[in-house]
């Protein structure tokens, strides 16, 4: 007997979209019922809990296993709690974030941040200077000026595109460890983490929840997902990797993952059409436009922050120097292209040989 559950993952950076991951497990109810018991005596037998609250401009959702339910009520809102506290310094829409105070002062005195600021912009920078600066998080005014041209559905203007561009450059973002402070060269600098911010929360919410005891969960925000042990009765958490035709059509892959987590980038949602040519909300610092290729870039990483940001920066650097970049580190990834209307995959060794789940019955 088997209690099929399937979960869609909302997934959103500036507005609410649908799903990009299809996240199911599946539960057997009878191996609980006569096996734990007569094994794990000492165990209560765990159950399901589900919360979802919006935060980052999407909404996250937390799937754990606890004894009872004030366990889960407890651990979930302390994990929320975390992900509220970082969206507070991470925000790049609130003017009061640290992260917005910080660029208020750009051109000025280095600054002293926090641990979480500090350890975002490190880890920013490194893959920054791997990527020779295909992920980097100075590309804020670019950004900016797309997300506008997405509202009036007209491309930025030349002349602005270009000022804001002048300003977009990881080397003139300087951290300094020792003194815990950051420095923006130029005034007028804008920081942007979205491609890396929502990774990072979800783990930071996984480590509450460890702390607290829960050892099996799930914490999901829009296309950024982190899992710990799983399911009691289960080998993984069952990972649907959305195909390119976006929301309501089925996963092409089913992943079975435990403790690890899986990042997807691409433009099947957010996107903006102008004189028939789709252009994605990443933006190539090189030459300030947005993606236009049809690219789908799914991570499977240790953790969320290297996830989220390694999706982002494959995204920009297109499927071979993506692969490359992929491989050099514990990571794998799945690109899904359009090639004038045809699919075309192309994974990585090591993604090839991470487990799948039978894809389960429909929702
Ligand atoms: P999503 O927000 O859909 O999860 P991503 O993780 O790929 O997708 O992040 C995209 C966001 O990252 C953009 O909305 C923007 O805020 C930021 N961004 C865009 N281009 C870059 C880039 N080249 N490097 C770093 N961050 C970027
Ligand atoms: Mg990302």
């Amino acid at each position: 007997m088997t209690n099929d559950e399937a979960h869609s993952v909302t997934r959103a950076s500036t507005f609410f979209r649908y799903s990009s991951f299809v996240i199911r497990h599946s539960l057997s109810c009878l191996s609980l019922t006569f096996f734990v018991p007569l094994c794990y005596a000492a165990e209560p037998p765990l159950e399901r809990h589900e919360f979802r609250e919006p935060h980052m401009g999407t909404e996250f959702k937390i799937i754990l296993y606890t004894a009872d339910a004030p366990s889960a009520n407890a651990a979930s809102r302390a994990a929320f709690d975390r992900i509220g506290q970082l969206d507070a310094m991470l925000s790049d829409y609130r003017a009061d974030s640290e992260l917005m105070q910080l660029c208020a002062k750009a051109g000025g005195p280095p600054v002293r941040v926090s641990d979480e600021l500090f350890f975002v912009l490190s880890r920013s920078q490194d893959l920054a200077k791997r990527t020779d600066g295909a992920f980097d998080v100075t590309v804020g005014p670019v950004v900016r000026l797309w997300r506008r041209a997405r509202r009036q559905r007209q491309l930025p203007d030349p002349e602005r595109l270009a000022r804001a561009r002048e300003l977009v450059s990881f080397d003139k973002l300087r951290l300094d460890e020792s003194s815990q402070t950051v420095e923006l060269l130029k005034p007028g600098m804008q920081l942007d983490l979205g491609g890396i911010a929502k990774g990072y929360a979800a783990d930071e919410a996984m480590a509450v929840l460890k702390r607290l005891g829960v050892a099996r969960a799930l914490v999901a925000a829009s296309g950024d997902i982190v899992v710990s042990a799983p399911p009691p009765g289960e080998l993984g958490w069952t990972i649907g990797i959305a195909s390119l035709d976006g929301a309501g059509k089925p996963p092409s892959d089913y992943l079975l993952l435990r403790d690890a987590a899986a990042s997807t980038s691409g433009d099947t949602e957010q996107f903006v059409e102008i004189a028939g040519r789709r252009y994605s909300h990443i933006v190539d610092p090189k030459t300030g436009l947005g993606l236009t290729d049809r690219l789908q870039v799914t991570v499977v990483a240790p953790s969320g922050t290297t996830a989220d940001s390694l999706a982002t920066a494959v995204s920009v650097l297109g499927p071979e120097r993506g692969l490359k970049l992929v491989d050099a580190t514990a990571a794998s990834v799945f690109i899904i292209r359009d090639e004038e209307g045809r699919r075309k995959v192309i994974q990585s060794d090591r993604f090839k040989e991470l487990p799948r789940a039978k894809a389960k019955r429909s929702n």
